[in-house]
């Protein structure tokens, strides 16, 4: 299986011989997220989307729009789901925190998240266990419940660490690696993270793949920060190729 961090939460999840895309983000208030290269046509086709919640930067109608619309979506909240069929998407589920769904052989549930209300999660059984965080903030409850669940090999966490009116709505690097004692996955990437020069100080996010990679060193866990840069992939042995 492959992973391939495209660009703030935005990842390629390739298994069991399908293309599952995360919060499919190419443009957010006039900026673009993916590096220019990287544009909406290089998406293989898709078998799955998933959208952890409605902020901007994970729901961005200009890209959906331009999908093809009977693409199987998962989403949360309710007001994604009509969205996503007023732009004629006729595969849409709305899920809820611990709902289960089976799409093409593989199952998906829906994690809780911490963040500013309406978000979800997702972990992904199918040749792998890959744990996708969306956007969520430290939660021991949440990270056992999901170790103990489906110990996930592949952790999709953010690591910007955004703080807001003085609450932190991400992870930040140090809370990754307390996030990865619970939940000890083989592999781990980072997203939502670093800015750009003509972005405003709100997108500005603090924490960074080497900063967790470094931590994670110290703190002696054998997890691996894989997908330092964007458009960057993550291999795990066991990928079956079509026969
Ligand atoms: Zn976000």
């Amino acid at each position: 299986m492959r992973v391939t961090y495209i660009r703030w939460s935005m990842c390629l999840i390739e298994m069991n011989d399908l293309h599952i895309l995360t919060d499919p983000v190419f443009r957010l208030l006039g900026w673009r997220l993916p590096p220019a290269e990287y544009t909406i046509d290089r998406l293989p086709p898709l078998d799955l989307i998933l959208v952890s919640h409605r902020h901007l930067d994970h729901w961005d109608r200009w890209a959906m729009s331009r999908l093809k619309r009977d693409i199987p979506l998962l989403v949360r909240p309710r007001r994604i789901a009509d969205d996503a069929r007023r732009l004629g998407f006729t595969h849409v589920r709305e899920l809820a925190p611990w709902e289960q769904a089976e799409v093409r052989g593989l199952r998906v549930t829906a994690t809780p998240a911490v963040h500013m209300g309406g978000e979800i999660g997702f972990v992904l059984q199918g040749e792998r266990t890959v744990y996708f965080a969306g956007d969520t903030s430290f939660d021991a409850g949440i990270f056992t419940a999901i170790a103990e669940q489906f110990a996930p090999d592949v952790v999709i966490l953010p690591i910007g660490g955004l703080a807001f009116f003085g609450r932190t709505q991400h992870i930040d690097p140090l809370q990754a690696v307390e996030a990865l004692h619970l939940l000890r996955p083989q592999v781990v990437i980072g997203t939502h993270w670093g800015s750009a020069p003509n972005w405003p100080p709100l997108l500005a996010m603090p924490g960074t793949p080497q900063a967790l990679a470094e931590l994670l060193a110290q703190a002696g866990l054998s997890t691996q920060v894989q997908c330092m840069r964007p458009l960057e992939s993550a291999e795990l042995n066991g990928f079956r190729h079509k026969t």
